[in-house]
């Protein structure tokens, strides 16, 4: 079996009772194989990242900075495997797999260079209104950190907490999902290559166990989920039985608002790249189209001539637009949403059916004035399926999107940007984009409100989330 665990600088086989089969989901073919880590060694990790953390969280911030540079360089020179890899195991088009490496590349940059200042913004003054005493603030990092995540954007959700969380001085210990294990494998030939001193990050793979294993485990300070409603739920009680921080990153079932003013056919480029980029398998998917009346029956029909014309495909061998699913459960997942809608009498105007074999394809799937009682107009779905849904005024349209237990993002596509500016001001959720595809940028911030998380990663906020702060207050006297 293949050395798979990076702990304590070292690779290691792992020691798990479960084998991990990783697959191409274009094929549903599998291509390699390992044994997960067990509990005992993510024990070990945590210990490892104890011992490493009095040397990082001391080290000059500038030279944690030049590490951070050192990540984003070493991406780079890893680039045309990691988008081979993404392609094979995410089963992500070219395109996608690129912009996902420039992200995490962007993200490692982007730490580093707030990494660099730490050091010269450690104890500020802070102004007193009282006499006789002066205090200075620190921020100090939040110690060892769990980092658990899932398989949809695997190099960028990795990045967005790693990066972050060394730039702060943590050292961490980072569990990959199962069903896309390798490509964060790249993260610890990284350290290795960059000699980051041992321990201060460590990879433990492995199935629900070894996350467990992390998440309960008492010798961590915090705790950074991102992933389904239903675990980040189990970790947020591991959380509160040891009453420790933990940052969350959710489920969504986000709303794209399209007024009548709108160019048509930019409104068609943009729902369509928020439903089937990833094929449809993000948490900011804008799975619920909120229509005005006045252009429903004309914008379906050119939805419905884009989806048709969707190359769906195996990204290996061919250009395409949409890949398969990552997993058999998801595709699974999403063709028992098929069967769920058919059984609800629902209207589908394309797609709603399985692609071919081998492989697990869907495809791109429309369902039209989709009633508010129905399951898929609630409940996640993490595929390329579109619920749509017709309001009358503003006010409707804001109520609709916000009738959601999620909040993550949403989209606003009018040509009234006064308009468009309101509506994103009212709408309860984290992130906005108006008359714009789902551009994220390392400066801005992520998360959501309401059943989608806690906390925010990404900007300063994602620093912060790795940070406690700590006052010294002297009496003068
Ligand atoms: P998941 O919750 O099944 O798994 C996430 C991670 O948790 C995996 O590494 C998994 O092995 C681990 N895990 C499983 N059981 C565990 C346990 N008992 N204790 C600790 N860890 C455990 O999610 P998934 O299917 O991998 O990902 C899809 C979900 O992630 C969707 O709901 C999606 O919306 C969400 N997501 C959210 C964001 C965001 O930024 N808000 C981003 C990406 C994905």
């Amino acid at each position: 079996m293949i050395p798979a665990h990076y702990i304590n600088g070292r690779w290691v086989a792992g020691e798990a009772d479960e084998c991990i089969t990783v697959y191409d989901p274009a094929l549903g073919q599998p291509f390699a194989e390992f044994i997960g880590a067990s509990p005992a060694q993510v024990d070990q990790a945590i210990v490892a990242a104890r011992q490493a953390l009095a040397g990082w969280r001391t080290l000059a911030s500038t030279q944690r900075a030049a590490y951070l540079r050192g990540f984003a360089e070493q991406l780079e020179q890893r680039r045309e495997a990691l988008i081979a890899l993404q392609m094979q195991n995410n089963g992500k088009p070219r395109h996608e797999a690129v912009v996902d490496i420039d992200d995490a590349v962007a993200t490692f940059n982007y730490y580093a260079d707030l990494a660099q200042g730490l050091d010269e913004r450690q104890d500020r003054d802070v102004p007193l209104s009282a006499k006789g005493f002066n205090a200075r603030t620190r921020l100090e990092p939040v110690g060892v950190v769990g980092l658990i995540v899932p398989w949809n954007f695997p190099l960028i959700t990795s990045a967005w907490k790693l990066a972050p969380a060394l730039a702060a001085g943590c050292t961490v210990v980072l569990k990959p999902s199962e069903i896309t294990p390798l490509i964060e494998q790249a993260y610890g030939h990284i350290a290795e290559a960059l000699g980051l001193p041992a321990g201060v990050l460590n990879i433990v793979g492995g199935k629900a166990e070894t996350g467990a294993a992390l998440s309960n485990h008492p010798g961590i300070d915090k705790l950074s989920f991102t992933g389904s409603n239903n675990i980040g739920s189990q970790v947020m009680r591991s959380s509160a039985a040891h009453c420790r921080p933990v940052t969350l990153e959710l489920g969504g079932k986000s709303a794209i608002l399209v007024f009548d003013d709108c160019d048509l056919d930019q409104a068609v480029e943009w729902i369509v790249a928020g439903i089937c980029w990833n094929a449809g398998q993000m948490c900011s998917a804008t799975s619920r189209l909120l229509v005005q009346d006045g252009i429903a029956d004309e914008l379906i029909v050119r939805l419905k001539r884009a989806f048709e014309k969707l190359r769906v495909g195996n990204p290996l061998t061919g250009e395409v637009d949409m890949g398969p699913l990552t997993s058999q459960a998801q595709w699974a997942k999403v063709t028992e949403y098929f069967d769920i809608a058919h059984v609800e009498g629902l209207q589908c105007v394309s797609g709603g059916d399985v692609q071919r074999d081998p492989g697990w394809f869907v495809n791109p799937t429309l369902y039209v004035d989709v009633p508010l009682t129905s399951r898929l107009w609630h409940e996640e779905i993490f595929g390329p399926v579109l619920c749509t849904h017709r309001f009358g005024s503003q006010a409707e349209a804001l109520a609709l999107a916000n009738d959601s237990r999620f909040g993550l993002v949403a989209t606003v596509i009018s040509s009234d940007l006064e308009r468009a500016e309101r509506v994103a001001n009212a709408l309860e959720v984290g992130h906005v984009w108006i008359n714009s595809i789902q551009a994220v940028f390392v400066e801005t911030s992520w998360g959501g409100t309401k059943g989608s998380g806690i906390g925010r990663e990404l900007g300063p906020w994602g620093l912060s989330a790795y940070q406690s702060v700590k006052h010294v207050t002297r009496c003068l006297g």
